[in-house]
């Protein structure tokens, strides 16, 4: 594969970003080379400057579930630019999406829309504090909430991907009042709870871990949850930022029938563009600013442009049909990894819910950041070298989630389990 200009261009942003890169899991350092420079996006498909074509599983890491520069989205955004860019002023575009968002998550009374993931988890953890009046909050090993500073702690994603123990800059003191416990481990939370009864505001969750790789909750896990938070007053959060319509179209909290109190969300409500949202419990968001005194603002926020993407992109997801066909083909893509690693002998755990998936080169079951850890990365990084060579863009990590979208058809499936089977073959 030539990858001459990309080689260029990695070498010229060595020079000015940390890494060459603005989010760290997009360096190629737990796989081996280098990350190659994207000339555009056409549905299933990454092309390179270099002009190699990749069928695309990381669709710039979730939000893309249509696949890239999908014609109705590109159109709507069109004439959305059209009329402005940014208002700072309320548009009847923050009415419709919140409305959207609500018809497929219900538990969402009202919300508020900022910027990214990372201001949604820690805008929603300022007003589960702000609400009960308590500091604490559980976070589970492995789960990754943004860079948030109180949440840099065990975190997934990038930084388990880098073997980072917490990072540098975040001051003791704004992480004393986050506890951590292991993923599915509900006996863990409950002895925390016990340990400090009056003091956990709440407890933040991605109901299904998608940032060590994709790890579903156990039976019981995230009902226990709910029951251990209510009986002691402290609120449920379920992260749903990657989740959320990617499990199921009503999110985790739909498919696993819990209520959170309030639920992140980001990534696919912004269909490629940058949008979170943190919302819930109505008595609860009141207290938010104007409405209430828990300060948060955001100068972007709600932006027509990301509005736009938001809307066309749940539209979409709503016409019959199309997440059966979503689904029908995740599942067909994940049976045929597993049936191709077997094939060649090679030991893998595969993990699907909904439209994220995750090849574990493990060879025991994989529940909570101690068992994924235990993952073989030097196997999952021939495996990604393979595949990219075999035209197929894998998330550079064994600890991020694989994502479909409505431009995955049966044409890619065969072409990735072809390279599939090539690769393991390599690897057995
Ligand atoms: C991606 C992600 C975030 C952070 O979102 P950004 O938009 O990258 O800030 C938070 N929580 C979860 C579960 C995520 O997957």
């Amino acid at each position: 594969m030539n990858i001459q200009r990309s080689t260029q261009l990695f070498a010229e942003a060595l020079t000015l970003l940390p890494g060459g890169v603005d989010s760290p899991v997009r360096a190629f350092r737990a796989v081996g080379g280098q990350p190659l420079f994207i000339d555009r996006g056409e549905g299933a498909y990454l092309f390179d400057v270099d002009g190699n074509r990749f069928v695309d599983y990381v669709l710039s890491w979730g939000p893309l579930i249509l696949g890239h520069a999908h014609p109705r989205v590109v159109a709507a955004l069109a004439e959305a630019a059209a009329r402005g860019t940014s208002y700072g002023a309320p548009s009847p575009l923050e009415l419709e999406l919140a409305k959207l968002i609500q018809q497929f998550m219900p538990s969402v009374e009202m919300m508020r829309f900022v910027n990214s993931g990372t201001e949604a988890t820690m805008s929603a953890l300022r007003l589960a504090r702000a609400f009960t009046g308590r500091n604490k909050i559980v976070k589970f090993e492995g789960c990754y909430h943004g860079h948030a500073d109180m949440l840099l702690v065990q975190a997934g994603s990038g930084v388990a991907t880098l073997g980072l123990p917490d990072s540098p800059g975040v001051p003791p003191a704004t992480v004393a009042d986050t506890l951590v416990a292991p993923y599915n481990d509900l006996a863990a939370v409950q002895k925390l709870f016990e340990q400090f009864p009056r003091d956990i505001a709440a407890v933040i969750v991605e109901p299904v871990a998608g940032n060590m790789g994709v790890v579903p909750p156990m039976e019981g896990f995230l009902s226990g949850l709910r029951d251990v938070t209510t009986v002691s007053g402290a609120l449920l959060v379920f992260d749903e930022v990657m989740t959320g319509f990617r499990v199921h179209p009503g999110g985790a909290q739909a498919l696993y029938d819990v209520k959170p109190d309030l639920t992140t969300l980001g990534k696919v409500i912004g269909g490629g563009l940058p949008v979170g949202s943190y919302g819930g419990r109505r008595d609860v968001m009141q207290l938010v600013a104007p409405a209430g005194p828990m300060y948060q603002a955001g100068t972007l926020a709600g932006n027509p442009l990301a509005m736009t993407a938001g809307i066309e992109t749940l539209k979409e997801l709503q016409r019959p049909g199309t997440w059966e066909a979503l689904e029908a083909h995740s599942t067909k893509l994940a049976t045929g990894l597993s049936a191709a690693a077997e094939e060649a002998k090679v030991c893998v755990v595969s993990h699907r819910v909904g439209t994220m998936f995750t090849t574990f080169f493990a060879d025991q079951p994989v529940t909570n950041w101690a068992t994924a850890k235990s993952a073989d990365t030097k196997k999952y990084g021939a495996f990604f070298r393979a595949m990219l060579e075999g035209g197929v863009y894998l998330a550079p990590s064994q600890f991020e989630a694989g994502f479909m979208s409505t431009a995955h058809g049966e044409t890619e499936i065969e072409f990735t389990l072809a390279a599939a089977r090539r690769a393991f073959a390599r690897l057995g």
